[in-house]
Formats: structure tokens, C-alpha cells, sequence
């Protein structure tokens, strides 16, 4: 096990053969552990590349306790008749929950009114904010945690338009949200919210030319991946304070050299979306699940 699985995964595992954790490894200290190993399980780091894929002689199954399975050369695995498995509607409602934590902490300036009254300055005239009632929400990638998502905006009475590249329709249809066009959500959102995987044809799909798009001040919600934002871009148009962002996600993480770590209009958090007790216990039960399945 190379990242920390909740501790009813392990037991789990435990009582199906025999497990080692080893955390923070190199990927050439993984390449001298994998040898002998049936199965790896990872979190989103580290990585597993070709070259420790190749190194896993008798590696049969890599598990991921989450969703993106961008840290894992998926095509080389498979080509080597290795099975990868994840745990994809692990955190779904976590996820979906702090998204809404993100856009209702923006809404309000919450941080920035934390931060004033802790240094003891009362600067209620400056922050005043903005109902959700009526606002529009778009979503781009209608999938499990951006329909989730939907469902928790209809409730706040928020318009949701939803994007994605499949049909999405029936899904639109009973969370009561509106489909239509990449084009459409962009211009006509007041919080843009981001849920596609991170692909070659989703990287930088947020760039300088969807920013100018945007209404003004809108917000963008980034909790999918960092590479689906071209950074560079989105820093520019916060400078400029075109629009605002809440970001849990980047595409160097830690993100301590990014300039986004300055900007003002912008709420981060360390990539906690999917951090609760209860995904992070549904993720190791279910990946522990599946990895002795799959060993089988
Ligand atoms: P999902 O597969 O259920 O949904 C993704 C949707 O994106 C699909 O409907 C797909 O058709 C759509 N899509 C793909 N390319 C697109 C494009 N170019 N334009 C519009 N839509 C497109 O996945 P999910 O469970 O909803 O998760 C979405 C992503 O959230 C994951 O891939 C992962 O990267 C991220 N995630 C982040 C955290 C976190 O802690 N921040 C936790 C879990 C998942």
C-alpha cells in the first residue's frame, strides 16, 4: 500500500493476505518494492508509471482509493493485462458538499471577514454579498458529482445549465437542470463549477479565451483537477479582477510557487474536497473490496 487507505480497508485487506504500507516513496524506491507484489493501491499520488509498472513482475492489480486515475498509466497497465480499479462514487457527496462550501464561503467573503475580525478590523460596510436564490449556476461535466451537484443547487433555488460532452439529458431532466452549450454556460453563469476528468482534451479547457466569456465577476469553482485551468490565464484575469475564483485543486500541488497563492478574489483550500470521514471510510472499503476480487 503505497498512501494511507482508512483503517477498516486495511483490516479488510489484512484478513486477505498479507499488506505493507510504504508511504512517501520515490518512484525508484517504489520500483525496488514492487517486485513480488500482486497488488498496489494508491491514492492521487504517487504515481505509477510505465517504468514501475514494468518493475512489478508479478504485479495483477494497481487500486485507487478515489476517482481520477490520472496518476496511473491506465493504457500501459492494461496492455500488460494488469487490472486497475477505482472507487468512483466514493466522494461524491463530499465533493458535491464542498463545492458548495466553496461558493456559498465566495458568495459571503467568509474568509476574508474571518481573517479582518481575527486582526480586529470591522469592516462589515465592505462585505456585502450576494444571495444564491436565483443566481445561475453552470455546470461543466454533468457527470456523478456535477449532477450531485445540481441537485443541491436546485434546492438553494439556483438555475442550473449543465455541459458535458455526452447526453447527459435524462440525468438534466430529473435533478431539474437545463442542458445546453460549453458556449452558453460560460456567458450566461454567475458561478461556473468544473467536474470533468482530467484528459488530454480537458487540459487547459478553462484558458484566457473561456475567461473572456464570462460575465463579470463571476465565479469559476475549480475541484476536478488543476490541469483543466490554464493557471497562468486564470491568475491574469483575477489580477485584473475580471473575474473570481475558489480553487481545491493545482497543477503542481503543493501549489507553494503559484502566483494564485496571492490573488485576493480567490478561495483555496489544499485539495480537500474529497476529504470526510465518510468517503475517505467508503473508499477504503470499497478499494480493499475490489482489489481482493480482482485477485480472485
Ligand atoms: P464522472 O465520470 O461521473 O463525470 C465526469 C463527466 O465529465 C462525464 O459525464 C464526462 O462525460 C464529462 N466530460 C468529459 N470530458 C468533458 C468535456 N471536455 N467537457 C464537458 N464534459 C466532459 O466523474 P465524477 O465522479 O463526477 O468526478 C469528476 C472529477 O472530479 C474526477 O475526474 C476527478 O478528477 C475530480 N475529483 C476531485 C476530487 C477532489 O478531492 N478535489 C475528488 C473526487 C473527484
Amino acid at each position: 500500500m503505497l498512501a494511507k487507505v482508512h483503517p477498516d480497508g486495511v483490516t479488510l485487506l489484512k484478513k486477505a493476505g498479507e499488506v505493507e504500507v510504504a508511504l512517501n516513496l520515490s518512484e525508484a524506491e517504489i520500483m525496488e518494492k514492487i517486485p513480488g507484489c500482486d497488488a498496489v493501491i494508491v491514492r492521487s499520488k504517487p504515481k505509477i508509471t510505465k517504468g514501475v509498472i514494468d518493475a512489478g513482475k508479478t504485479l495483477t492489480v494497481i487500486g485507487r482509493a478515489g476517482v481520477g486515475l490520472d496518476n496511473i498509466d491506465v493504457a500501459y497497465a492494461e496492455s500488460k493485462k494488469i487490472t486497475v480499479v477505482n472507487t468512483p462514487d466514493a466522494s461524491t457527496e463530499s465533493v458535491a458538499e464542498h463545492v458548495f462550501a466553496l461558493l456559498l464561503s465566495k458568495a459571503r467573503d467568509i474568509p476574508r471577514a474571518d481573517h479582518a475580525l481575527r486582526e480586529g478590523k470591522w469592516i462589515k460596510k465592505e462585505l456585502r454579498g450576494t444571495e444564491l436564490k436565483g443566481k445561475t449556476l453552470g455546470v461543466i461535466g454533468f457527470g456523478k458529482i456535477g449532477s450531485r451537484l445540481g441537485e443541491i443547487a436546485i434546492a438553494f433555488g439556483m438555475n442550473v445549465l449543465a455541459y458535458d460532452v455526452i447526453d447527459v439529458s435524462e440525468r438534466a431532466k430529473e435533478v431539474g437542470a437545463e442542458v445546453t452549450t460549453m458556449e452558453r454556460v460560460l456567458e450566461e453563469s454567475d458561478f461556473i463549477t468544473l467536474h470533468v476528468p482530467l484528459l488530454p482534451s480537458t487540459c487547459n479547457l478553462i484558458s484566457e479565451q473561456e475567461i473572456r466569456k464570462m460575465k463579470s465577476n463571476a465565479v469559476l469553482i475549480n475541484t476536478a483537477r488543476g490541469g483543466v485551468i490554464d493557471e497562468t490565464a486564470l491568475f491574469g484575469a483575477l489580477t485584473k479582477k475580471r473575474i473570481q475564483a475558489c480553487l481545491d485543486v493545482f497543477e503542481t500541488e503543493p501549489p507553494t510557487e503559484s502566483p494564485l497563492l496571492t490573488a485576493e478574489n480567490c478561495v483555496l483550500t489544499p485539495h480537500i474536497a474529497g476529504s470526510t470521514e465518510e468517503a475517505q471510510r467508503r473508499a477504503g472499503i470499497q478499494i480493499a473490496r475490489k482489489v481482493i476480487e480482482a485477485l480472485q
